[in-house]
């Protein structure tokens, strides 16, 4: 846990922060990169005389400390918590800040194993849920119950790019007595900041744009109360889901470069989603950057850019979706997203496979990209020979 905004300096950009927040020069060598503390336990100076307040990893070690420091000032937060996966976060957040017979409402569209941990796991232990299309406030607002003690978003959604209003969001829950959490996996904070914009967590799936290498699974909760933060981190230690030294090592290494990528992954993205739209065997493309897409205005006003994810539909239908995925070769099949790589999948049979059937069901047509950073001639040209059937 850190508290970055009571350091005493100055206010610097992103692209600053990115780089030297957390950073400092280790103290023993000097060494300009944060060490890979790969250790357990701690020496103690006389029983109880802790080192910088190190005593052992699960609780505290100082690569996590440091990935942690630069996860907090890249959202504008003053905690913030490393885990072993993004699934990791969100299941302590959700034992944190809930007990049995609290209510949830999780969007219509969220990340599959979001709603899987929520169905099949929150659900036996009594809390309750119910799904919403979180682009509406209205949709939220009435399934809104007593005991709501979260509205949980993700914008840009996942799999179908929807984009939900973060601030009216915020407002509504307050209203309510909940929080609003906020799973910022796909736009980044390099994108978009949600604490800024009223959300009382951020949630992170640090395996994608942060760690942005697909070497590295992680996760990260970010947020500003203090009594919260304290339940978090008693919480992260108490069931021990952490990130260990070597990953948080390579999320930090990620992050240094985000502004750059984001910016690369949002241009390349742009030009595949106009590509996409006027191409013949496409029925329809999702991506918040397009002045047709529903969410477009709210995006423009939360969103730096538009970010480097783009759903399509492919007019041949399901069969024809799956050979567009198996076709294209600089496009890597894979699931995952947010690295340098560009990759491609069918969700309904991959990603979203858990939620068929259920009201997260994916369009069995769908066609999802995660645009990396090569050069978008090079990506535009593998689009259009796997279309070309
Ligand atoms: C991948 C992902 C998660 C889960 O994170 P893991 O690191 O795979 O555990 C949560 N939310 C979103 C939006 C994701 O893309």
């Amino acid at each position: 846990m850190s508290d970055q905004r009571d350091s005493g300096q100055t206010p610097q950009s992103f692209e600053t922060l990115a780089i030297h927040a957390g950073q400092t020069a280790d103290p023993a060598t000097g060494a300009v990169v944060p060490p890979i503390y790969q250790v357990s336990t701690y020496k103690q100076d006389g029983v109880g005389g802790l080192r910088g307040g190190y005593e052992y990893s699960r609780s505290a070690n100082p690569t996590r400390t440091a990935l942690e420091q630069n996860l907090a000032a890249l959202e504008g937060g003053r905690n913030a918590f490393a885990f072993a996966s993004g699934m990791a976060a969100e299941d302590c957040l959700l034992r944190t800040l809930l007990v049995p017979g609290d209510h949830v409402v999780i969007p219509n569209d969220a990340y599959g194993g979001t709603f899987r941990l929520f169905a099949r796991v929150a659900e036996r232990w009594g809390v309750e849920w119910s799904v919403a299309d979180t682009s509406d406030p209205a949709a939220v607002r009435a399934a809104l119950r007593d005991r709501t003690k979260a509205v949980w978003v993700e914008t840009p959604s996942n799999p179908l790019l929807g984009i939900s209003d973060i601030t009216a969001l915020a407002q509504l829950a307050h209203g309510a007595g909940a929080r609003l959490v906020v799973d910022n996996t796909f736009a980044s904070p390099y994108l978009q900041q949600p604490l800024a914009l009223g959300a009382d967590v951020v949630v992170h799936s640090t395996t994608k744009y942060m760690g942005g290498h697909s070497d590295v699974v992680g996760g990260a909760l970010v947020l500003d109360e203090a009594e919260l933060a304290a339940e978090v981190a008693f919480h992260q230690n108490a069931m021990g889901a952490v990130a260990g030294p070597f990953d948080s090592w390579l999320v930090m290494r990620g992050t240094k470069t985000l502004a750059v990528r984001m910016e690369r992954h949002s241009a390349n993205a742009s030009r595949v989603a106009e590509m996409l739209q006027a191409h013949p065997e496409v029925a329809q493309v999702y991506y918040p950057g397009l002045p047709s897409h529903p969410g477009h205005e709210t995006a423009a006003k939360q969103m730096r850019a538009f970010g480097g994810m783009v759903s399509f539909r492919v007019a041949g239908g399901e069969e024809a979706a799956v050979r567009v995925c198996e076709r294209a070769r600089l496009f890597t099949l894979g699931e995952s997203l947010g690295g340098v790589e560009s990759l491609i999948e069918h969700p309904a049979r991959m990603t979203h496979a858990s939620a068929a059937g259920s009201a997260l069901e994916v369009p069995a047509d769908l066609v999802r990209l995660s645009v990396g950073i090569e050069s978008v001639e090079d990506l535009l040209a593998d689009l259009r020979q796997a279309l070309s059937q």
